[in-house]
């Protein structure tokens, strides 16, 4: 069979795009996929307890595009849900990002913000040019905070000393000096009602799109036929790894079920210091599912096992810059998504891009004109 278009993996970035190409465009698309399912790194399933669970680690929903936020409307229905961390710290379990109550707490005392802004200025040691992750944190809270909650989280994370990695790594975390203690600030703060495989399973049910789930595109691709090639599995393994292998981090994760209502006070508990792993995750604060039992996930570092981290580190972008050059000289082949460009994405970033490629492929002038007006009134 011909297809206009096979698309490689069916995650945020190929899905998108099946479902824009295929509906609006009426292309016939073939989506492959090596895993057993569709979705990417956002699957989620009812395991053997039937507790929603992610199967590769919590994946909360934000953003602040109306475009986006509008697009995925036309999949899911929302549930409210405005993402909290604990860093368990000193033996007692304290609001990250750093917030005002974290350090009253921590230290016991009792700072008003104007008082935890000087405070902020005498601890943080001023350096000339910020260009690690450490110096990030040194500079804006101390070096004691930096220990406490930055220090061995990044070296776990990433194998790596926060002052070998790039300053983007911890500018992502903010610090407050006021009492918010919610992990993102976007406009839109939701989790798909029921959950991430339903939303993509709507995205897909159109009779254009042909899935392929468990196979790999490189065992099957001289036998298929297509005008155009979209591919979002990594950049460097398309071109067999010819420049070298770029670099990423990956997880191992501990899937466990407890005989118990509420395992800790919100979703996510980050381990900063003890323990190998990073962090706990439990998924009924994101579903809010209720069960008699509660499923928990643990997050265990490290380098080798599926790509999901890139390292943000000079040398692997400019690796990555010779595999983007050979990529842009492919004839009718797009590469797209968080591995397809390497670069770490959220998802609300990915649908973005996939459907600014979209908008590329149709020759359209802007997003809202590729998300519909249609769908635009939806998201009201
Ligand atoms: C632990 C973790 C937590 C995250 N938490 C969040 C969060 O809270 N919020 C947020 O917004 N984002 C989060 N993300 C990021 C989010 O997972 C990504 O933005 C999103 O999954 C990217 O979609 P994608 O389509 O680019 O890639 P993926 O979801 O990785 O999909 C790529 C697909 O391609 C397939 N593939 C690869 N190679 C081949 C091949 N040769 N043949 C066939 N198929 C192939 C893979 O099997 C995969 O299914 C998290 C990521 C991780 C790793």
């Amino acid at each position: 069979m011909h297809f206009d278009f096979a698309i490689v993996g069916a995650g945020y970035a190929g899905s998108v795009l099946a479902e824009r190409l295929a509906s609006q465009s009426g292309k016939k698309v073939l989506l492959i996929d090596k895993r057993p399912h569709i979705g990417g790194n956002a699957y989620d399933y009812y395991n053997e307890a039937g507790i929603l669970i992610h199967l590769y680690g919590p994946h909360i929903f934000h953003t602040n595009s109306p475009d986006v936020f509008a697009y995925l409307s036309q999949f899911t229905e929302w549930r409210p849900y405005e993402h909290r961390v604990l860093a368990s710290v000193d033996g007692k379990l304290l609001p990250i990002p750093i917030n005002l109550d974290t350090v009253n707490k921590l230290y016991g005392y009792n700072f008003t913000s104007e008082e935890l802004e000087e405070y902020f200025k005498s601890v943080g040691e001023p350096v000339e040019k910020i260009r690690t992750s450490e110096d990030v944190v040194v500079s804006q809270v101390g070096r004691d905070l930096y220990e406490k909650f930055f220090r061995g989280y990044t070296r776990k994370q990433w194998g790596l000393d926060p002052s070998e990695l790039d300053k983007m790594v911890t500018s992502r975390i903010p610090t407050r000096t006021n009492r918010d203690d919610r992990y993102f600030t976007d406009q839109y703060q939701y989790m798909p009602l029921h959950g991430y495989t339903k939303m993509f399973e709507k995205m897909l049910d159109h009779p254009n799109i042909h899935l392929m789930l468990s196979t790999d595109f490189r065992e099957v691709k001289e036998t298929l036929s297509y005008d155009q090639l979209i591919y979002t599995g990594p950049v460097d393994e398309y071109f067999d790894h010819c420049f070298g292998k770029l670099p990423y981090r990956s997880l191992r994760f501990e899937h466990k079920t407890v005989d118990t209502e509420q395992y800790q006070p919100v979703a996510v508990v980050n381990y900063p210091n003890d323990n190998a792993y990073t962090r706990i995750t439990e998924y009924k604060h994101l579903t809010g599912q209720e069960h008699p039992k509660t499923s928990i996930t643990f997050e265990y570092p490290q380098s080798e096992g599926d790509p999901y981290y890139p390292i943000p580190k000079p040398e692997n972008a400019e690796l990555y810059q010779r595999y983007k050059q050979l990529a842009e000289q492919q004839a009718n082949v797009h590469f797209v998504g968080r591995l397809g460009t390497y670069r770490y994405y959220n998802m609300d970033q990915v649908v973005a891009q996939a459907l600014t490629l979209y908008k590329k492929l149709i020759g359209a002038e802007s997003l809202e004109d590729v998300v519909g007006t249609k769908e635009k009134e939806l998201a009201k």
